[in-house]
């Protein structure tokens, strides 16, 4: 819809921008509505939006029926067309019989949880700049602390990325400490070290290192490093010189932090950003993140950076989390046992 409310404060330019959008937006709207039986995701979509076109479960069931089966439903166990079940949300298959739903064999399925609250979990982890905790998801939806963790795992489980691209041109990278207070006897070593490599204008990896050591630091770039690397930015840390191999060190160039904090445009302030926002994202928003659940955290928070652009999030979100397989909560909490 075409926000009336302000419009007459925007300048020409803006008004026919705004128009241009409309008016092309709205014809593929129809377009795909007539295709799919439902409306498509438009730009970047707003809470009021979301909850006036998925307010009820059957809206949220159409749309991920439009996501999985772009060309027409079809049967999960024989791939051949289905037809649909006269008043009733199933599907049955033209040649097996076999009869299902929308949800069938999605992380979706066998879940007691309405998929209105699925589809808010999921904007409020997408659109929430530094992520946001189970406990301000119990609140806000109304569902217990349990569920609320269980879903913001299954969700963050979805945005990892299977086999991220590697990275190159100008790379920024550093180290950092998280977790674990600041106790005089305490080791350093009970903080976890997280190494950052930023692609300057491009994407973010945020890794969980055993240890901040050469050999670690090697391993670590050596899987996210491709061979279009040009410059490799970091400060004068003495572990770099024995993590680089040859040729990497004939594209290293430091900045000596002791002085300045840039040299021209020798500097590694990108991904520091990325490590403050990660700092601010573990005091403010999650307060505590245990050893064994700080790599999800970290590629929840990676995802969304990388995303930072993608008008469509919301919507290549729930498309992952309809292709994940399901996460099982006993994993997930015998994980937590294992760590403890
Ligand atoms: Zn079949």
């Amino acid at each position: 819809m075409l926000p009336n409310d302000g419009l007459d404060m925007l300048d020409d330019f803006r008004v026919e921008d705004v128009l241009q959008r409309f008016v092309r937006g709205h014809v593929l709207r129809v377009l795909f509505y007539f295709r799919h039986g439902v409306l498509p995701m438009r730009d970047a979509i707003t809470l009021p939006e979301l909850i006036k076109e998925f307010g009820d479960d059957e809206s949220c069931r159409r749309y991920i029926e439009a996501l999985r089966w772009r060309k027409g439903v079809i049967c999960p166990r024989c791939d051949k067309p289905a037809t649909a079940v006269a008043n009733r949300s199933t599907y049955d298959c033209d040649a097996c019989h076999y009869q299902f739903s929308a949800t069938s064999g999605t992380i979706f399925h066998d879940t007691h949880l309405p998929l209105t609250k699925w589809f808010l979990a999921t904007y409020l982890l997408c659109e929430s700049k530094k992520g946001m905790s189970a406990c301000q998801i119990q609140r806000t939806l109304g569902i217990s602390y349990k569920t609320a963790w269980y879903l913001c795992h299954r969700i963050r489980a979805a945005m990892l990325e299977v086999a991220p691209e590697k990275l190159s041109g100008t790379v920024e990278i550093d180290e950092t400490y998280v977790g674990g207070k600041k106790r005089r006897w305490r080791p350093k070593s009970e903080k976890q070290v997280v190494i950052g490599i930023r692609q300057r204008n491009g994407d973010l990896r945020l890794i969980r290192a055993e240890d901040a050591r050469a050999i670690t630091v090697r391993d670590i770039m050596n899987m996210h490093l491709g061979s279009h690397v040009e410059v490799i930015m970091t400060d004068e840390s003495a572990i770099y010189p024995y993590a680089l191999d040859k040729m990497q060190k004939s594209l290293h160039r430091t900045i000596n932090h002791t002085k300045e904090y840039a040299h021209g445009d020798v500097h590694t302030n990108t991904v520091e950003s990325a490590f403050s926002l990660l700092k601010r994202g573990i005091v403010g928003t999650w307060h505590k993140v245990s050893a064994k659940h700080l790599p999800a955290y970290l590629d929840e928070m990676c995802f969304r950076f990388n995303n930072r652009k993608n008008q469509f999030l919301f919507r290549d979100t729930l498309i992952k989390l309809i292709l994940s397989p399901n996460l099982e909560y006993k994993d997930l909490t015998a994980k937590v046992q294992d760590a403890a």
